[in-house]
């Protein structure tokens, strides 16, 4: 497992980011739906939710559903049921189809698929149910799943344990800089995600079956 992986070895896995990667997501519409429910502002609803540190221990698997759920009720008086929430939480994404239309693509060529994501039970359930390429994925790396996120390296270690391959061997899409860097750290072949069209050219740099 130690063994060095030469810099030309060729990629067996590539790993997408979720998040404005192969999906957008945008919390305002979230937000907007949610407000009414509470007895609080809308600071305050960002605050308990929006990259709080109550979303955090959710994503880190600190918390359950359950756990996360009642905390958000005793923060906001949200009036509704669990479902509601997970309604009103669930469906803020929008599939980036140019990414998603990869995957297939990239599995008849005979490379490895991943997701490698900070997100948490609630989310996943929802893209499972919603979006066909997700199951096509063959590895989903989850923050919740292993208590740790990126740009932690245990994450990372998963994913080069489930996928048993290291280095050049794996190439990396992620919207976040500190993620790609520390992917780079360990030799990946990773790159900061802007747009579909530029993140496809370098797929095709790298030798990638994407046209
Ligand atoms: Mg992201």
């Amino acid at each position: 497992m130690t063994t060095s992986t030469p810099p030309s070895a060729p990629i067996r896995v590539v790993v997408f980011d979720l998040g404005k990667v192969v999906l957008d997501f945008d919390y305002a519409i979230a937000v907007r739906r949610f407000l009414p429910r509470t007895r609080v502002s809308l600071h305050t609803v960002n605050e308990a939710l929006n990259g709080s540190p109550l979303l955090l221990a959710y994503e880190r698997g600190e918390l359950s559903t359950a756990a996360f759920f009642a905390e958000v009720q005793r923060l906001t008086g949200f009036d509704g049921s669990l479902a509601e929430f997970e309604t009103v939480f669930g469906d803020i994404f929008t599939e980036i189809t140019p990414m998603t239309a990869l995957v297939p693509r990239l599995k008849a060529a005979g490379l490895v698929t991943a997701a490698l994501s900070n997100t948490n039970d609630m989310a996943i359930r929802h893209i499972a149910r919603t979006y066909s390429f997700y199951a096509l994925l063959d590895h989903q790396v989850l923050s919740f799943e292993h208590g740790s996120m990126k740009p932690e390296p245990r994450l990372y270690e998963v994913l080069e344990a489930r996928t048993n391959s290291r280095g050049p061997e794996i190439f990396y899409l992620d919207d976040r800089e500190e993620n790609v860097v520390a992917a780079r750290e360990r030799g990946w072949r990773a790159f900061v995600h802007q747009a579909p069209e530029e993140s496809i050219r370098t797929m095709a740099t790298h030798g990638l079956p994407v046209a």
